[in-house]
């Protein structure tokens, strides 16, 4: 049974930004049940730029996440990895254990298995490992915190909602983000720096209408304007029950 009437929810995704992108809306509307919510990368975006050097991208990202996640009252955690090198190695590992010993969540968020790039698959392995172990007594110096189980394990979208190979991914559960547009696209506006460079590059504002496309893409799925979709893990040992689709059961409008 995993942490019965604790609201801790925690996103472990590899960049700065990607929780905006990929699961923001439903952050948003815990954070309006009475989640508490906490957002953790595994880097600091060092490699996001063509202009600066890699400690100056990575205090102006730290620096946009951080503004992203207060927008919601979350709290932003980073374990300093570094862009393009996540590893699922012996120290990042214990990294990811103990930032959950901290939190103790209940409700976890990670990429998918299968995604584009290799830092999300790796952050997704360290996000698994560590919701599996982190209530073991042993696994990690820090103490154990009331309610330290399994958590509600999901996996968001790959970017684009495929599959490396082009396959798209069919979810397990879709929630209706349309009433809560507006803030996410506020929170992935933080980025400053990635909207900018993409916008000088695309020549439009392509950062924030490629979320837009994709949570439209999503709403098609359950008749709303827009969604996040998710695939929930149900192996041996997690809850099986599926906590998102019980919180949030219809689309926002009646
Ligand atoms: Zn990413």
């Amino acid at each position: 049974m995993s942490n019965p009437g604790s609201k801790l929810a925690l996103t472990l995704l590899a960049h700065p930004d990607d929780a905006e992108i990929l699961c923001a809306g439903t952050l948003i509307r815990l954070k309006e049940s009475g989640w508490q919510i906490h957002i953790a990368t595994l880097t600091p975006g060092d490699c996001g730029t063509m202009t600066e050097n890699r400690w100056d991208i990575s205090s102006i990202r730290t620096k946009e996440a951080t503004a992203a996640a207060s927008m919601i009252g979350a709290t932003y955690h980073c374990l300093d990895e570094r862009d393009g090198m996540v590893v699922f190695d012996k120290p990042t590992i214990q990294k990811a254990v103990d930032l959950f010993r901290r939190v103790a969540p209940r409700l976890v968020f990670t990429h998918a298995a299968k995604d584009y790039m290799l830092d999300h698959e790796q952050t997704s392995l360290l996000a698994r490992s560590a919701s599996f172990l982190y209530g073991a007594p042993n696994i990690s110096a820090h103490p154990l915190l009331p309610g330290s189980h399994i958590p509600h394990l999901y996996y968001c979208d790959p970017v684009e909602a495929i599959d490396p190979f082009g396959n798209p991914v069919t979810p397990t559960t879709t929630i209706d983000i349309t009433a809560q547009m507006e803030t996410k696209t506020r929170m992935l506006a933080s980025h400053a720096s990635q909207r900018e460079w993409l916008r000088a590059h695309h020549g439009m504002d392509e950062y924030l209408d490629a979320m837009r496309r994709h949570a439209q893409l999503r709403g098609t799925l359950i008749d709303t304007t827009y969604a996040e979709a998710f695939i929930q893990h149900r192996g041996h040992a997690y809850p099986r029950n599926d906590i998102l689709a019980e919180t949030f059961p219809l689309a926002n409008s009646p």
